[in-house]
């Protein structure tokens, strides 16, 4: 008899291909490689453009940034919240880029829903069941940010509550985990992602940035994560790391996310998917 696990719709057994979710062309948990990257926080326009700008020339096609945070002491930058959402719509058109940003608590839902693509769920709402029944309701791609002390079993049942709700668009993230060893900010669970993927047939995406809170790391983290069969990446990076307001020294250098992604092209190839961020050569006519 095989095992059946306390979730069913988020089941493997319940639903065997993989679900790719497609978000403005991109398509999530199939063929290629999802690629997310920006700040940790809106700050400023003149920080969001120059952003937003770097990465649409490097091919990427979403944007990171958030409008609401949700930070551990209320003396730390809360967001540019409306004013936030604004300029992420505002880079969104100029530069045709993806949204992702979180919803903080169900009262702000019907504020961020028309300025994203995707609704972030935070680590800290994982557990939030009563928010999670009333996003479910919701017709837009979510992604589910693991909780920092919750197991893969707690992480597949409130993606269930999602999709109990009727929403199918499901993507799962690993971000980090609290273990006894504080040297990183969290600890990545590299065969966590891979058991995720095993379980269910949901993208399972990762965070590197939460992971390790430091930029030297993120790198290695990254590739870890493609390697270990990660549908995509989720990535901080900032304009002037030094001078963020939120998470600088795990964002990293624009040029540092430039110099990373030849390697994420070679992983992702190695495990099989395209990179559609990646410039196809030019073909030279002799
Ligand atoms: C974030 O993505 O900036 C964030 C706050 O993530 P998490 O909820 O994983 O801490
Ligand atoms: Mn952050």
């Amino acid at each position: 008899m095989t095992h059946q696990p306390k979730y069913k719709l988020a089941s493997r057994q319940w639903k065997g291909n993989d679900t790719v979710i497609d978000v403005r062309g991109c398509q999530i948990g199939g063929d290629e490689l999802f690629l997310i990257a920006g700040p940790c926080a809106v700050e400023s326009e003149e920080q969001i453009d120059e952003i937003a700008s770097f990465i649409s020339n490097l091919g990427i096609k979403f944007l990171r940034g958030g409008a609401y945070k949700p930070r551990t002491s209320p003396y730390n930058f809360q967001g540019l919240e409306k004013e936030g959402l604004k300029l992420l719509k505002q880079v969104s058109n100029r530069y045709n880029l993806g949204i992702i940003t979180e919803v903080m608590d169900l009262s702000l839902l019907d504020t961020v829903y028309p300025y994203t693509d995707i609704l972030q769920i935070g680590s800290r709402n994982m557990k939030n069941y009563h928010f999670l029944k009333e996003l479910g309701k919701t017709d837009k791609p979510i992604m589910l940010k693991r909780g920092m002390d919750a197991t893969i079993e707690e992480w597949l049942l409130a993606a269930e509550y999602l999709l109990l709700g009727g929403n199918e668009k499901v993507i799962l993230c690993e971000r980090g985990i609290r273990t006894f060893d504080s040297s990183n900010r969290n600890t990545l669970d590299i065969a966590g992602i891979a058991l995720a993927q095993q379980l269910s047939h949901l993208p399972v995406i990762s965070d590197p940035s939460q992971a390790t809170g430091n930029r030297e790391l993120i790198g290695a983290a990254s590739k870890a994560s493609i390697a270990g069969g990660a549908d995509g990446l989720m990535i901080e990076v900032h304009n002037n790391p030094k001078d963020a307001l939120s998470d600088g020294p795990q964002s990293l250098y624009l040029n540092q996310l430039e110099d990373l992604l030849p390697d994420f092209e070679k992983i992702a190839t190695a495990m099989g998917k395209t990179c559609s961020w990646a410039k196809q050569p030019e073909i030279i006519n002799a």
